[in-house]
């Protein structure tokens, strides 16, 4: 909080002052975080109705979950916004239309957990071991792909989904 009340609000590009996420909470943004931003174009540009969609943002970080919430609820979208002390997270889930994850848990969501049809962005990047790679690990997100993509209308992988968007905005 110290550095970020030394950055002066007109330059601060990530919109974290708290002058700069107040605005975006008015409704009246002078700069969007970019992940958050990132996600809202991938909507739009997929043409996913948000207007009256229910949306379930797990993960109510400054950096991406608030900002999240709160950008989809100027969009008109029913927002819940989940934290690790939801109860009975999947319920929430499975009402929703629309989904993003960002909790940092890899593979946290899963099939049984989603309605038919539900579009999906998958914030999470967590790196997971992996014998078989140089590196030792694998960047997977906090989606279980292989039992989310068959069900889902839309989801964005892990890689190549959000954090390149992240980097465009
Ligand atoms: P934070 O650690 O700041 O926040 C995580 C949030 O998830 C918290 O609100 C926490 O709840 C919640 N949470 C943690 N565990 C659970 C659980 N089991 N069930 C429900 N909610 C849970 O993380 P960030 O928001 O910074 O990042 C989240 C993920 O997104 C990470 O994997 C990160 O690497 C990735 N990320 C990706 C970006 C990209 O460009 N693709 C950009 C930024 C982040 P509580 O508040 O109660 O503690």
């Amino acid at each position: 909080d110290a550095v970020l009340l030394a950055v002066d609000p007109s330059k601060d590009v990530d919109g974290f002052h708290p002058l700069n996420a107040g605005r975006l909470v008015a409704g009246a943004p002078r700069f969007i975080p970019c992940t958050p931003s990132g996600i809202m174009r991938l909507l739009r540009e997929t043409d996913v109705t948000l207007s009256g969609a229910n949306a379930v943002v797990l993960g109510r970080s400054r950096i991406v979950g608030l900002p999240v919430a709160t950008l989809l609820t100027h969009q008109n979208a029913t927002v819940t916004l989940c934290h690790s002390r939801t109860v009975d997270l999947p319920s929430h889930v499975r009402r929703a239309d629309i989904v993003v994850a960002a909790v940092g848990r890899p593979g946290l969501v899963r099939g049984d957990w989603l309605r038919p049809g539900a579009v999906v962005i998958d914030v999470g990047i967590n790196r997971v071991p992996d014998a078989s790679r140089k590196s030792g690990y694998r960047l997977t997100g906090d989606v279980q792909f292989a039992t989310v993509a068959p069900l889902c209308a839309k989801i964005t992988p892990v890689p190549g989904g959000v954090g390149p968007m992240t980097v465009a905005m």
